[in-house]
């Protein structure tokens, strides 16, 4: 059967058969920006992320850096209570007030002209580092903020709220106020309410914040607000699929004179169809498809001819978090039954927590890093210039990142296996001069193992994005 030919695409005079001149425009005009008052966005971003963000994003560079200012300068009068007092090597205030101390003693000194000149470049360099952090977190989520702006537009938009994301500081300052003022000693603190409401209280002051902090960072670049300036913005000449020769006003039913490829397919209605995932995503199927595609990612090499990259950003990014999800529980169960070989209970509970942390950040570092890199490779090697494209690709390939953990499980398994003894048995001789014992032969296998599961992922992303290059759809 032949799939139905979007009406608009064809041009009058050849009635309904003929490859229109221009494509509409992908993104729909979007929402104009608004001003938030300052301080309503200072107090309450970290509760409103989603309906500030955008806005403060297109916001002005003044506001960004002096909300940043503003919330470091509030942050640090919770030090004020830790000033006065002696210093106690164990106590987590009083190394504050050690800080603190030294920050007046080294103006003291400065004042009094005899420099102590590298604690003084120490501090100074910190504030010059602390800002070159800020815009090196703005530049790795920068595939996030992508919404059809130009790349400059998004990085833009994403050091600014990376600087308006600083205003947690804000609504944290009571708690630490508190601390510094009370004087509370931490392992006094453990030893007198049990360890188990230590861990709820370090999760709550620390995770929370660290929670909400990302959601802040995360939520500008959830849509793009202001003027409709930017690839996704204005009307496309329709292009080949395969080989990107100029299609206009070739029949439908013709083949591409360069690569052979039928025109109808390169068109709404071809090849490139939505996936199951963003058909079912919210439905009760949902779940099995996301399972399902996990699979289809991995072994069907045209999956990137066949998807849709000029819209489904959202769903695309539903997908990634689910094969995330999927990630840390597969790994947390792998983990739970190696612990049945576990002889001794410390062992497990180590191996535990060494693979929750570490499946729980490292795909998210990595697909971070990932994307940025492929967003700048898709625009310098293959021309994509609107990074929506290359993030949905990535977003889409995040299967191939399943050697990761599996990897994760092979290193942590000798663990709770009992080859550990054998393998520390092992001895062969070093290239480097020594031996080599059996154990540290089998990570380097793993690491190895590791970095090839990396270049591979790099790989297919990089064919990937070639082959979304010409894509109208
Ligand atoms: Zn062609």
């Amino acid at each position: 059967m032949t799939p139905p030919v979007d009406p608009s695409l064809a041009i009058a005079g050849g009635p309904d058969t003929h490859v229109t001149a221009l494509l509409p425009a992908t993104a729909p005009p979007p929402e104009p920006a608004r001003k938030i008052n300052f301080f309503k966005a200072l107090l309450l971003y970290w509760l409103l992320p989603k309906r500030y963000g955008p806005h403060l994003a297109v916001g002005s560079w003044k506001r960004a850096l002096l909300a940043q200012v503003l919330s470091v300068l509030v942050f640090l009068t919770a030090l004020l209570p830790a000033l006065p007092g002696r210093i106690s090597f164990f106590s987590l205030d009083d190394w504050r007030e050690m800080a603190a101390a030294k920050v007046i003693d080294m103006a003291t000194e400065t004042a009094m002209g005899k420099m102590s000149w590298i604690s003084v470049l120490l501090v100074l360099l910190s504030i010059p580092l602390a800002e070159l952090a800020l815009v090196l977190l703005s530049i790795l989520i920068m595939p996030w903020y992508a919404g059809g702006d130009r790349a400059g537009s998004v990085f833009k938009r994403s050091l600014k709220s990376v600087y308006w994301s600083t205003t947690i500081l804000i609504p944290l300052t009571p708690p630490a106020w508190l601390f510094t003022a009370y004087r509370v000693n931490p392992y006094q603190w453990v030893d007198k309410h049990g360890e188990p409401l230590a861990v709820g209280v370090l999760l709550l002051v620390v995770g929370l914040p660290a929670v909400l902090f990302m959601r802040m960072l995360l939520a500008g670049g959830t849509r793009y607000v202001g003027a409709p300036e930017g690839p996704a913005f204005a009307p496309r000449e329709p292009r080949c699929d395969d080989c990107g020769y100029l299609i206009i006003g070739l029949p439908l039913e013709a083949r591409c004179p360069e690569c052979g490829l039928e025109v109808r397919e390169s068109l709404p209605g071809g090849r490139r169809r939505p996936t199951v995932w963003q058909e079912n995503e919210f439905k009760p199927t949902g779940f099995a498809d996301l399972l399902r595609l996990q699979w289809v990612v991995l072994t069907r090499k045209d999956f990137f001819k066949r998807l849709p990259v000029q819209s489904g950003l959202a769903s695309a990014r539903h997908f990634w978090w689910g094969t995330w999800c999927l990630m840390v529980l597969a790994t947390l169960l792998a983990l739970r039954l190696l612990a049945v070989f576990v002889e001794k209970e410390d062992d497990f509970i180590g191996m535990l927590m060494t693979g929750a942390l570490a499946v729980l950040i490292l795909p998210l570092l990595l697909q971070a890093l990932m994307m940025f890199t492929m967003c700048l490779h898709g625009q310098l090697c293959h021309g994509l210039r609107d990074y929506r494209g290359s993030a949905v690709v990535c977003y889409y390939a995040s299967p191939l990142m399943w050697p990761g953990p599996l990897l994760l499980v092979l290193a942590l398994a000798p663990m709770a296996l009992p080859v550990e003894r054998l393998l520390h048995e092992i001895a062969v001789p070093s290239p480097l001069g020594g031996w080599l014992d059996g154990m540290s032969l089998y990570m380097v296998g793993v690491l190895l193992a590791f970095l090839i599961s990396l270049l591979w992922w790099a790989l297919r992303l990089n064919r990937a994005l070639r082959d979304i290059r010409h894509a109208n759809v």
